[in-house]
């Protein structure tokens, strides 16, 4: 926890709503902003017990892009990961195949590091371990963290109130961090438009007959899409997408019947599969707002965008969107601008939500055309795979999306 407890008397120019993985990486880099830091406030109502060591094994985990990579080490974040024994575990490469294609065959689609003279592609990393890191470097740079609910906001002219069960605080700028079914949003009216995907993504951790070789396998597999992620134990975490029912019978079905259908639906890529953890779903729906501010509030993560986990681009996109906001929060502040004005939070969103949108849309497109398939026009698309895996040229935009190092991305993202 901080050091010094927050004040209700002090107003602080960014209170963030939320501390999870996005919310505490938009702290850090905010408080770490030079030369003028600003004074920022964290609300998280379920704190982990940051006492604890950062523990490697985890049933939700992501996969970090290179740009997330590079946000989190200015963040401060990112010295701690790679501290801890086998919480980052780097992939280097991905193999990506369509239902009617055997894993590495014409029809396939590889991304080799070696290939692109990256020592990797990104790291394979727990939600707990993340967001452990990003709150201890939000701490350990100076800001101050509460465990707190927001139940209420007033917006006045000059500042916003945030009601809480621990007092009432006030900050010139409100961030939403709290994840899809986030109250900033709600309590700002900023309105949201949602779409079910009537699928559950199940997680769990398996092991393998075969090591995994560094690799994140994913195939489409006509009645959704299983991703096998490398981890530093040597097992692998799986993310299976599939329609809610099949899905809930597999949840109920005995680990060695589960397990069965699991190396059936990887195309025994990796051998036999067999259970190391408990099964956990997760409802996948499309949330978008339409507006991510208003004046004296913005949103980022998830409470503005949720997008289908197939590719892992989830919390890349939502740091982004943190280093974005930070970037301009840190220009208005340069030119003494309000944090809470309209026109400055304007060109935050102007900057993240049409590529946030475009990867939405993509990745509706391939959880439409790949995933389930089955029509002439998936039969293209499956083609269309097949000749980009064959062509190095082709793949290299593909690759550098994957790197999360195409668009326009912000200072911290890019290439040092
Ligand atoms: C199955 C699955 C697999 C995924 N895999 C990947 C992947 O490989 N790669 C990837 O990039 N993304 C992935 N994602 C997406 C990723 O999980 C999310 O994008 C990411 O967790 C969002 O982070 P966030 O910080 O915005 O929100 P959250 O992690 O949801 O954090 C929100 C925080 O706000 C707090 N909070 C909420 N309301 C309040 C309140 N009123 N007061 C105080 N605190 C509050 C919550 O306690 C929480 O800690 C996956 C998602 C799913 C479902």
């Amino acid at each position: 926890m901080s050091s010094a407890p927050a004040v209700a008397s002090e107003i602080f120019d960014v209170a963030i709503v939320g501390g999870g993985p996005v919310g505490a990486t938009l702290g850090a880099l905010l408080v770490r902003a030079r030369p003028q830091a600003l004074r920022v406030l964290l609300l998280e109502r379920d704190l982990p017990d940051l006492a604890e060591p950062i523990d490697a094994r985890d049933l939700r985990v992501f996969a970090l892009s290179r740009a997330s990579e590079r946000v989190l080490r200015v963040a401060g974040a990112w010295s701690t990961l790679a501290a801890a024994q086998d919480v980052l575990a780097p992939y280097e490469r991905m193999h990506v195949w369509p239902r009617d294609a055997a894993p590495r065959s014409e029809g396939s689609l590889t991304f080799d590091a070696a290939e692109l003279g990256e020592a990797n592609l990104g790291y394979i990393v727990g939600n707990d371990a993340l967001q452990r890191a990003t709150l201890a470097a939000f701490i350990e740079a100076g800001g101050k963290l509460l465990r707190a609910q927001l139940d209420d906001m007033d917006f006045g002219a000059a500042g916003v109130e945030l009601v809480t069960h621990a007092g009432r605080f006030t900050a010139k700028l409100v961030v939403g961090a709290d994840g899809g079914r986030s109250r900033v949003r709600e309590i700002a009216g900023l309105g949201v438009e949602a779409q079910d995907y009537l699928q559950l993504a199940i997680v769990a951790n398996v092991k393998s007959e075969r090591p995994h070789e560094g690799t994140a396998w994913q195939r489409f597999s006509g009645e959704g899409t299983l991703a096998l992620l490398p981890l530093a134990s040597g097992e692998s975490s799986i993310v299976w997408s599939l329609p809610r029912v099949r899905a809930e019978a597999l949840l109920a079905a005995a680990p060695h019947e589960f397990a069965s259908e699991l190396t059936t639906a990887s195309a025994g890529v990796l051998g036999a599969l067999e259970l190391a953890s408990l099964r956990r779903s997760f409802p996948l729906r499309r949330v978008s707002a339409p507006e991510y501010t208003r004046e004296r509030c913005a949103l980022v993560g998830d409470a503005a965008h949720i997008v289908h986990p197939l590719a892992g681009q989830g919390v890349n996109l939502g740091l982004l969107d943190a280093a974005a906001l930070a970037e301009v929060l840190e220009a208005a502040g340069c030119e003494g601008e309000d944090p809470g004005a309209l026109r400055v939070l304007r060109r935050y969103e102007r900057w993240r939500k049409s590529d946030n949108e475009l990867m939405a849309t993509a990745l509706d497109l391939f959880n439409r055309f790949l995933a389930f398939g089955g029509d002439e026009w998936s039969r293209w698309v499956e083609r269309g795979l097949g000749v980009v895996g064959r062509s190095a040229l082709l793949r290299r935009p593909f690759a550098e999306r994957a790197l999360g190092l195409a668009g326009e991305l912000p200072r911290v993202a890019r290439r040092a």
